[in-house]
């Protein structure tokens, strides 16, 4: 398991010095319980320390990732996908909006007539060309919107936390979700077969928190 530079600090001052309570581990650290309550949670979480009521934290030598971790981590996209919000690049800027609107997404994948990915476009996308001088009713939204190379996407086998890492570290809320292909020029290209959204992982997190309720 990857350890932020904070969990590691953790850890060390958990092996020099346990049990230690939460309210020790961050007068060393100089913050508060609080601050340190997410990053105790996943240690704790992932096996990595023991949390004994009223005692403290330990440190566990050989440690077993608890099976909720286990089974978070095998979890695939394929799985937990939505069916895709897709325009074609051709329609204005305006029905881009008004499909927003009907399809109650932030983001739309930009697609071909075969439904092969082309671009993305999102609601700062058109915003930015309402404040500007952007004809919203003639412009179409294959002019303004990001376009392939660009843009960032997944597969249906790909692991739900690397998707969803990939939606953190670009700072975007949609993965176009694809299959490749290769066209008859021998290009690589990829259809479009769902999309994975921030929702997509919060739906996730709710479900397996309420799981048995
Ligand atoms: P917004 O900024 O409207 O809330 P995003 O954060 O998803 O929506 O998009 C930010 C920018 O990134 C926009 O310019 C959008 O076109 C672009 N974008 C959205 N999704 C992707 C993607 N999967 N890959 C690359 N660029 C994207």
């Amino acid at each position: 398991m990857e350890l932020s530079e904070r969990q590691s600090r953790i850890v060390e001052i958990v092996k020099n010095t346990s049990p230690i309570t939460g309210e020790q581990i961050a007068a060393k650290l100089d913050l508060t319980r609080a601050t340190l309550r997410p990053d105790l949670t996943i240690l704790t979480m992932a096996g990595v320390l023991e949390a004994r009521p009223r005692v403290g934290y330990f440190y566990r030598d050989k440690h077993e990732p608890s099976p909720l971790l286990v089974y978070l981590r095998q979890l695939r996209v394929g799985d937990f996908k939505s069916v895709p919000a897709a325009i074609r690049p051709d329609i204005s800027n305006y029905d881009a909006i008004v499909t927003m609107f009907t399809q109650n997404v932030g983001s739309l994948i930009v697609v071909s007539e075969d439904r092969e990915l082309l671009g993305m476009i999102s609601r700062k996308d058109l915003l930015k060309a309402a404040l500007g001088k952007t004809d919203l009713q003639q412009v179409p939204v294959g002019v303004i919107m990001t376009r392939m190379p660009n843009i960032i996407m997944t597969t249906p086998d790909e692991l739900v936390l690397d998707a969803a890492r990939k939606l953190m570290q670009h700072q975007i809320d949609t993965l176009p979700v694809v299959e490749g292909f290769i066209n008859e020029h021998g290009d690589e290209r990829y259809e479009v077969v769902g999309r994975f959204t921030k929702t997509n992982v919060t739906k996730i997190l709710v479900q397996i928190g309420t799981l048995g309720q």
